[in-house]
């Protein structure tokens, strides 16, 4: 079971200064002469700007916002998972790594042929290979990413109607995938780290846009056709913000 979001209240929204607040959203509002449309935008931090024309009231604000809820939600939602999924680590015995969802805990190992491997439900790492960690680490998600999310994506082209030329896992900042020039997809090896059927929904997205660039509403209507239940998908990731 999926918990309703919870609203906080349903108070009126409330302009104070240049703060707009609306439910469990705050944003810093930036009236400009220059402007003629509203925007919203998610900062690095976190920090929500609400842009605006002079003269637009209080009412038509808040409908945006609402209108743009769920975008904003999964805005934070990237922003805080990638964040925290992979907070400083130690690489001490025991301690625990994601993958695909769950987590393993780690254990130092001597005289092992590859630096990391994941067995028997334990990642092994190799004892003088510590200081490395991070990057052997990295590299292991990198590969395994590779390889699953390809995999993945092939349970969809025909349905999807599309021929991606490949996959290319890195480092991609706040992004979890993106759609290349030459229909190459890229995907942050962080992806990995989420649960099976959210990582499942970010390659479903990116194949969608090699149709579709934009999310428009056909674009969203091809991630339907593909996965009629993104949505909840979507919603769950979104939660995991909480
Ligand atoms: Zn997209």
């Amino acid at each position: 079971m999926i918990p309703e979001p919870v609203r906080s209240c349903d108070a009126p929204p409330a302009a104070v200064g240049n703060r707009l607040i609306v439910d469990d959203l705050q944003f810093t509002l930036k009236r400009s002469l220059r402007r003629r449309t509203l925007q919203i935008t998610v900062e690095r931090s976190g920090e929500l700007v609400l842009s605006s024309p002079p003269d637009v009231e209080e009412s038509r604000l808040e409908a945006f916002v609402l209108e743009k809820r769920f975008w904003i939600y999964t805005k934070l939602a990237e922003k805080e998972q990638l964040r925290r999924c992979v907070p400083s680590k130690e690489y001490v015995d025991g301690e625990g790594f994601l993958y695909l969802g769950r987590s393993y805990r780690l254990r130092l190992v001597d005289g092992q042929c590859v630096p990391v491997k994941l067995l028997h439900g334990r990642f092994l790492l190799r004892r003088d290979w510590v200081a490395e960690g991070r990057n052997h680490l990295i590299q292991w998600y990198s590969n395994r990413a590779k390889e699953w999310l390809w995999n993945k994506a092939q349970e969809y082209l025909t349905r999807m109607e599309v021929k991606p030329a490949g996959i290319k896992v890195q480092d991609l900042g706040y992004r979890w995938g993106s759609c290349g020039k030459g229909d190459w997809l890229y995907f942050h090896w962080k992806t990995i780290l989420l649960p099976a059927h959210i990582a499942e929904y970010v390659v479903v997205h990116e194949l969608a846009h090699l149709h579709q660039p934009h999310h428009t509403p056909e674009f969203w209507q091809r991630v339907e056709r593909a996965m009629p239940d993104f949505e909840r998908r979507k919603i769950w990731w979104c939660l995991t913000l909480t």
